[in-house]
C-alpha cells in the first residue's frame, strides 16, 4: 500500500511510524531455499512444516521491530523515591544481525530517580524484552536501552549491562562454549561518579548464587 505526502510525492515505504508487517510467506519461501541449498529435501515428510514454522519464529523473535520502545516508559506517580533502582537478571534472547543466529543472556538496569519519577520492574523488563526482539548487536542493544530510559524517565543516571552468550561463537567458529560477551552503558550521573557506578556494578555482579 503507498500512501501519499500532502504534496503528492509517495510516502517512504519505511517510515519509522508504520513498520512492515511481516511477510511470513516471502520468509518461509527463503528458508525452503536454505533447506535445498544444503542438499536437504524440504519436501519429506519431517521439513514440510519447518519453512512456515521457521516463519513463525523469526516472525516473533523480530516482533520488536513492530513496537514503540516509548510505550513501556512512562513514569509512575510516586513518592520521593530517590534512591538506586536495580533490577538484575531480566532474561533476554534476542537475535545477532550478522549470523541471523540467537544471542541470549541476562540484561541489568540500574538508575537513579529524580523528583521521585520511577518505572515498575515489569516495564524495564518489556523495554529489554522490545530491543531485544529485533535483528541486534550487543552494544546497540545494550545503548538502545539506556537511551530510551535515560530520555523518557529523564532520572539522575542510568547504567544498563548484559551479559550474553552468542550462538554464532558458542556453536560454530572458535567454538568458546562459555564464552559471554560483556557490555554496558553509562549515562548521566554514573558517568560523572566514580563511586557510585562502582556501587551499581557491585549490586549487579555480586551474585548470591
Ligand atoms: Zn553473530
Amino acid at each position: 500500500m503507498v500512501t501519499e505526502l500532502s504534496d503528492g510525492r509517495p510516502k517512504p515505504e519505511t517510515d519509522d511510524a508504520a513498520p512492515a508487517a511481516v511477510d511470513l510467506e516471502r520468509i518461509a519461501a527463503g528458508v525452503r531455499m536454505i533447506l535445498e541449498g544444503i542438499g536437504e529435501n524440504p519436501d519429506r515428510a519431517g521439513l514440510r512444516e519447518t519453512p512456515n514454522r521457521v516463519a513463525e519464529m523469526y516472525a516473533e523473535l523480530t516482533s520488536g521491530m513492530r513496537e514503540d520502545p516509548t510505550q513501556h516508559v512512562i513514569p509512575l506517580p510516586a513518592d520521593k523515591h530517590d534512591e538506586m533502582v536495580i533490577v538484575k537478571d531480566i532474561s533476554i534472547a534476542s537475535l545477532c544481525e550478522h549470523h541471523l543466529a540467537p544471542f541470549v543472556g541476562k540484561c541489568h538496569i540500574a538508575y537513579i530517580p529524580k523528583d521521585g519519577r520511577i518505572l515498575g520492574i515489569s516495564k524495564l523488563a518489556r523495554l529489554a524484552e522490545t530491543f531485544s526482539r529485533r535483528l541486534q548487536l550487543q552494544e546497540r542493544l545494550t545503548t538502545d536501552i539506556a537511551n530510551t530510559l535515560y530520555e523518557g524517565l529523564q532520572p539522575v543516571g542510568v547504567m544498563v549491562v548484559i551479559e550474553a552468550a552468542h550462538t554464532c561463537m558458542t556453536l560454530r567458529g572458535v567454538r568458546k562454549a562459555d564464552a559471554k560477551t560483556v557490555t554496558s552503558a553509562v549515562l548521566g550521573g554514573f558517568r560523572n561518579d566514580p563511586r557510585t557506578r562502582s556501587e551499581a556494578m557491585a549490586l549487579i555482579t555480586g551474585r548470591n548464587d
